[in-house]
């Protein structure tokens, strides 16, 4: 026997008849309609306990019949479907459920049959339990309560809004880079109410702007007061710069329409002393497109007085790209709707890939919001979205709770990152030339007196690889390289002594002590940051942005450096990089030379005639030749200069602005290894002089632009071919 009724409306047949196929498996009995007119026609008869309603339909406004339902005093159930998106279908539930409906559920297009069936169970389980309960299911709704403007308005008056936060991280680095503020109502008698809910009453209410400003400066005061709250509670203190943190808060569409928003907005954060640039407006995308021009002018004027803003909810809203490109936004915020299954689903997976593509080119932040398994979190970093925000993370907290999260987050970083760091052995341990050549390269590319490797543990600093003269071990509290780990990239200070953090530090009050400081963190591939390579003078200097892109190149070629494993990439024989190592060093080099539009001078250097020196002197001689070179090589050049055997008889140097020390000229050069050679080896030959010849063949670009490592190494083979067999051009 059918022991429930349902009655169904929606213009598309295809749904219309799946619905009912289903539900009279599960053992309804279903009248289908697919106008209003019918469907009317059929409440008054059928008296159904379920209805399921489409809210689009030819000739009538979803809504509206809902409210008629209302009117007639319906006590089905409802549930209601709708392809206008999640959000529409939602406050529509809302709505109706405010005006004394009870909600079975909701069903966005398109959606399996699967959810029909959860539904429909779902009622049937609740008949049963309330028929044993001997209450009527479809009588008043008793368990949900819907509070009044005047409920509002005193929750607002009397602080029972409170706000929570959730964490955002930066998905390359796993720093804290932000904070979503969350509205929150608690009300005693009866529990939580839903930000959805209150927050669309307080729309319709005018209390929206009330709200705003209360939620604002509750989450201004927590975080103007973040980091004393956590300062000298190394190291957390040090991932806490304002500067590196954002704060995140949602407007209503409605707030928009209040033309003194930016200035009240500013006055909040001079009150709390948090810098408009912190602070990013979140707006649904939906809402933005609502009336785009009007949108313009509001989120304009909110750019202008220097807040950030970021389109909520991306992807379910029908934005052109025109009218993005148009739109101030700093910020695009995937929908957590297509993050949930990027892992499952192909769709979802092209969706969130291009949003993060779009945002890319527009040059805007990508966040994934509700992120919730690693495997996200991993597919997200893999195509670049920058920031991430969700349960894997953290849950929204409140003010205490998220204090106590940042202080285990940072705790169990920091333990991840000393042993990361320890099982390097690099502490401790002797100088080694792969690690000074990048930091003699930085002193002279930058004309810096210091320039070191730091390698940043518990307690203490250690200058691993130091260019200019200073100690060997400083104390982590007052370095400038642990300040320098909680930054994206470059940390940079122009002036100490007049810097609010270092102005009364040691190094920096000390005689001849630091001025100038700049420095980029390094992060070893599995996500841990470790020290830093840093340069530092005891005078001011500005830096410029292409200053900062060569030191940030030339850490990461430190970072390359930092995990390789020195024994294969050394040539046994010589001591010097063998091929692969020297080449894969010339690319890192050519692209850095690229960025920071310097110039290179590649040098091959070829030994004449050596298969026949070695069939006349033997293996071991041949063998000392080769030292002997290598050697020369190693005094002739400078220590910042990049040299390998390239082959047999070969070696390679690559220079980078070696016209600003003035090189010897490459005849030179040539003149100096050929002296040393002979004067070398001849002593040690035991039959005779011999004169060991060497050509030279060089190629070079002023300035760099593309970075072909081939394209110079043929300039520089052509030329050795030039000097060897003496061709004229
Ligand atoms: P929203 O701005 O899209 O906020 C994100 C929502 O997703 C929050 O719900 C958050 O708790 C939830 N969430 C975060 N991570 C995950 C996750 O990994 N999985 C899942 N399933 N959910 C996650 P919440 O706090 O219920 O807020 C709902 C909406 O209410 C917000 O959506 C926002 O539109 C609105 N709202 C909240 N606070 C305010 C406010 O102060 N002002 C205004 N105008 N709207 C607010
Ligand atoms: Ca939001
Ligand atoms: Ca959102």
């Amino acid at each position: 026997m059918k022991t429930h009724k349902l009655l169904i409306v929606d213009d598309d047949e295809m749904i219309g008849k799946t619905i009912k196929t289903v539900a009279e498996l599960c053992n309804f009995h279903v009248i289908y309609t697919d106008s209003a007119m019918m469907f009317f026609e059929q409440l008054a008869l059928f008296k159904p306990d379920v209805i399921v309603v489409d809210l689009i339909l030819p000739n009538v406004d979803g809504m509206q019949l809902i409210k008629k339902l209302v009117e007639l005093n319906s006590k089905a159930k409802l549930v209601i479907i709708s392809g206008a998106g999640k959000r529409v279908v939602n406050s529509s539930a809302l709505s109706a459920q405010e005006q004394g409906m009870d909600i079975l559920g909701v069903l966005n297009k398109p959606f399996r049959t699967a959810e029909i069936r959860q539904l429909l169970s779902n009622y049937t389980k609740l008949a049963l339990t309330e028929a044993k309960l001997g209450r009527s299911l479809n009588g008043p709704a008793t368990n949900s309560w819907f509070p009044t403007v005047d409920e509002l308005q005193h929750a607002l008056d009397n602080d029972l809004i409170t706000v929570q936060f959730q964490p955002q991280i930066s998905s390359q680095t796993e720093l804290l880079v932000g904070f979503e503020a969350l509205a929150r109502w608690h009300d005693e008698e009866h529990g939580a109410v839903k930000p959805d809910y209150f927050i669309q009453l307080a729309e319709r209410t005018h209390l929206i702007d009330k709200l705003l400003v209360c939620v604002f400066n509750q989450a201004l005061a927590w975080f103007a007061d973040l980091q004393d709250r956590h300062e000298n509670k190394s190291p957390l203190a040090l991932h806490l710069e304002p500067a590196n943190l954002s704060l995140s808060v949602n407007l209503s569409v409605i707030n928009l329409y209040n033309d003194e928003l930016p200035e009240e907005l500013l006055a909040c954060c001079e009150e709390h002393g948090v810098a408009a640039s912190s602070v990013v407006f979140e707006l649904t995308e939906s809402a933005a497109m609502e009336n785009p021009t009007q949108m313009l002018d509001s989120l304009t004027r909110l750019r202008l007085s220097g807040f950030g803003l970021s389109i909520d909810d991306f992807g379910t809203g029908y934005s052109s790209l025109i009218q993005l490109a148009r739109l101030p936004f700093s910020e695009l915020k995937v929908d957590q709707s297509f993050v949930a299954t990027a892992t499952e689903s192909n769709e979802s997976r092209a969706v969130v890939r291009s949003v993060v593509d779009l945002a890319k080119s527009l040059d805007l932040t990508s966040v994934a919001e509700g992120v919730e398994t690693e495997a996200q979190a991993r597919y997200l970093k893999e195509i670049g979205c920058n920031v991430l925000q969700g349960f894997y993370i953290a849950k929204p907290m409140s003010i205490d709770d998220c204090d106590q999260w940042i202080k285990t987050y940072y705790g169990a970083k920091e333990d991840q990152r000393l042993k990361a760091l320890r099982a390097l052995n690099l502490i401790n341990t002797q100088n080694e030339a792969r690690f000074d050549r990048l930091t003699q390269l930085a002193q002279r590319l930058f004309n810096i007196s210091i320039s070191t490797l730091t390698l940043i543990e518990e307690k203490t600093v250690w200058l691993k690889s130091n260019a200019g003269d200073a100690a060997v071990e400083l104390e982590r509290e007052h370095s400038f390289c642990a300040q320098a780990l909680g930054f994206q990239d470059v940390f940079i200070v122009n002036d100490a002594s007049t810097h609010e953090r270092f102005s009364d530090n040691p190094h920096v009050v000390a005689e001849d002590g630091v001025r100038f400081y700049a420095g980029c963190p390094l992060q070893l591939r599995s996500g841990e940051r470790i020290g830093t390579l840093c340069i530092a003078d005891s005078k001011t200097r500005t830096f410029s942005d292409q200053e900062k892109l060569v030191l940030k190149e030339l850490a990461s070629l430190m970072e390359e450096e930092l995990e390789v494993i020195p024994d294969l990439d050394i040539d046994k024989r010589t001591g010097l990089f063998n091929r692969r190592a020297v080449e894969s060093r010339a690319r890192g080099i050519l692209r850095m030379a690229a960025h920071g539009n310097l110039s290179v001078t590649m040098l091959l250097i070829d030994i004449a005639n050596f298969h026949a020196f070695n069939d006349e002197y033997g293996q071991r001689t041949g063998d000392l030749v080769l030292k002997e070179l290598a050697e020369s090589l190693n005094t002739n050049f400078r220590r910042c200069d990049t040299i390998g055997r390239f082959g047999g008889d070969k070696f390679i140097v690559l220079m980078v602005n070696a016209h600003n020390d003035s090189v010897q000229s490459v005849d030179a050069i040539l003149e100096r290894l050929q002296a040393d050679i002979n004067t070398g080896i001849n002593p040690k030959l035991a039959t005779g002089e011999r004169q060991i010849n060497i050509f030279v063949g060089s190629s070079s670009v002023e300035k760099m632009h593309s970075s072909e490592f081939y394209d110079l190494l043929y300039e520089a083979e052509m030329s050795l071919n030039r000097s060897r067999y003496g061709q004229i051009d």
